[in-house]
Formats: C-alpha cells, sequence, structure tokens
C-alpha cells in the first residue's frame, strides 16, 4: 500500500538520484573570481566552488565535488538557483536552506531544494546537504579557504 507521502519520498529520492548521477553545473568555471573550497570529515564529502561575480550579481556557478549523494545533490541543486542572484539574495538563500534543515520554516522560496527537506530526521546528513551552502557563503564573502563543518 502506498500513501500520498511515500510517493513524495519516492519522487524526492528520485530527484537527488537524478542530481548525483548527473550534477548540473560540475566542473570547473575558468572565469571564476572567487572560490571555495568545502570539506565534511564525517561522510568525506569534498568541494570546490566557484563563483563568477560581477559588482553583486552571480554571473556564473559551477562546482566539483567527490562525495555522496546528499551532499552532490545539494550543491548541484544549490547551483541551478544562483545565477542573477545578489550575494544578499544568495545569502538568504542559504539562511532559508539552513532554516529547512533544522526544521524550522517551509522554505518556501527554495524551490527544488524542498526535496533535501527530510534530511532534517537525519542528523549526520544535514552536515553533507550543508557543505554546499557553507562554501557558498565563504565564496560570497571571498574567504578564499577551507570550510568545514565541524
Ligand atoms: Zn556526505
Amino acid at each position: 500500500m502506498t500513501d500520498i507521502s511515500s510517493d513524495i519520498r519516492a519522487l524526492y529520492q528520485e530527484t537527488i538520484l537524478d542530481h548525483y548521477k548527473h550534477p548540473r553545473n560540475f566542473g570547473k568555471l575558468e572565469s571564476a573570481n572567487r572560490k571555495a573550497e568545502g570539506y565534511n570529515p564525517l561522510c568525506g564529502d569534498k568541494m570546490v566552488l566557484y563563483l563568477e561575480m560581477k559588482e553583486d550579481i552571480i554571473q556564473a556557478v559551477r562546482f566539483e565535488a567527490s562525495g555522496c549523494a546528499i551532499s552532490t545533490a545539494s550543491a548541484s541543486l544549490m547551483t541551478e538557483m544562483l545565477v542573477g542572484k545578489t550575494k544578499g539574495q544568495a545569502q538568504a538563500l542559504a539562511d532559508e536552506f539552513h532554516d529547512l534543515l533544522m526544521g524550522k520554516g517551509e522554505g518556501k522560496n527554495l524551490d527544488k531544494l524542498i526535496v533535501l527537506s527530510g534530511v532534517k530526521d537525519y542528523p549526520v546528513r544535514i552536515k553533507c546537504a550543508i557543505l554546499a551552502w557553507h562554501a557558498l557563503t565563504a565564496a560570497l564573502k571571498n574567504e578564499n579557504k577551507v570550510v568545514t563543518t565541524e
């Protein structure tokens, strides 16, 4: 027997796997003028995030990563939402996503990122999901350093 919530979970699972197997905006960004690295020692997820910014607007974004499905899917979904956003809008998105994972708010501006909402029930996985966003915050602040989830 299936109910609606298990159908939604299956759909979410499918989206996460799709972004893991076929990450969007994957690879090095030669035109980048911002870069941040992220590392989640708990799971072994590693990531490099590249941003090209013109004044306050994100022009392009790419990432390189080796890690689990959750960390890769979160980064891939994140990159799909960033182009054209201002620094402030991108940071607001990061804050809203963080709140969603902490079980606060409904993430109504998060679009497809909502597929990661189930992660909030798995505290260890929250660090996987948040890694790309820590890297984003560092890149927006123009801190070229390795951020960790610890
Ligand atoms: Zn992970």
